[in-house]
């Protein structure tokens, strides 16, 4: 018999595009060119070249935009999560988002997922230094399944503590060296499969 799942998804690059709409409000304000594409690194400091204090203040402008709340989800994801939620699995968005972020991320899920999450999990941010608990002990908490993310670092540290990962592919995760419980995959199909097979019992496969 088929087992429902728990499972945690995060939002940005996810559920829907952040590093994109980001600097769309960045790049005029500062006179730059930065594209997502060339983003190899999830680290703002890194990738934009300016220090850390700098790149949470120009966050928290972003989200005190008001651009955080149009964000239109990835139809893709938007369809997967109906999928799931159908099979009867329990969904958990878990985000690093922080500060301000919070009840833009509460209205926006309430708006584009009605229905399909039980709960909202604010992580810490390891890029940051923002927030207590990671993404990896918010998962062994809740009896995660499996995580979906994007980001390579909160993958391997959850694969590491026998959750397994489903890592979308991204430009900043490109070179991801690899764990046996994280499945680096291309687009949601995959994921469902994945997920079907973990319903079963069994493992993913990879492609
Ligand atoms: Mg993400």
């Amino acid at each position: 018999m088929n087992r429902a799942l728990r499972l945690a998804v995060d939002m940005d690059d996810v559920q829907a595009p952040l590093v994109s709409p980001f600097l769309d409000f960045y790049n005029p304000r500062h006179g730059t060119a930065f594209r997502a594409a060339e983003f190899k690194t999830y680290s703002l400091p890194e990738a934009l070249g300016i220090s850390l204090e700098d790149s949470i203040a120009e966050m928290r402008l972003f989200y005190r935009s008001g651009l955080l709340d149009k964000i239109p989800p990835y139809p893709e994801a938007q369809a997967a999560l109906r999928i799931l939620k159908a099979e009867g699995d329990s969904l958990y968005t878990v985000t690093s988002r922080f500060g301000e972020a919070i009840p833009v991320t509460k209205r926006w899920e309430a708006q584009n997922n009605p229905g399909i999450f039980t709960d909202i999990y604010f992580s810490a941010n390891g890029h940051v230094g923002i927030g207590t608990l990671s993404k990896k002990i918010i998962c062994q908490k809740l009896s995660m399944d499996a995580i979906i993310e994007d980001d390579q670092r909160y993958a391997t540290e959850c694969a590491e503590a026998g959750i397994l990962a489903f890592l979308l592919e991204r430009p900043w995760n490109e070179g991801y060296a690899g764990h046996e419980n994280v499945f680096h995959v291309k687009d949601w199909t995959p994921i469902i499969d994945g997920l079907q097979r973990m319903r079963r019992g069994e493992r993913p496969t990879r492609a």
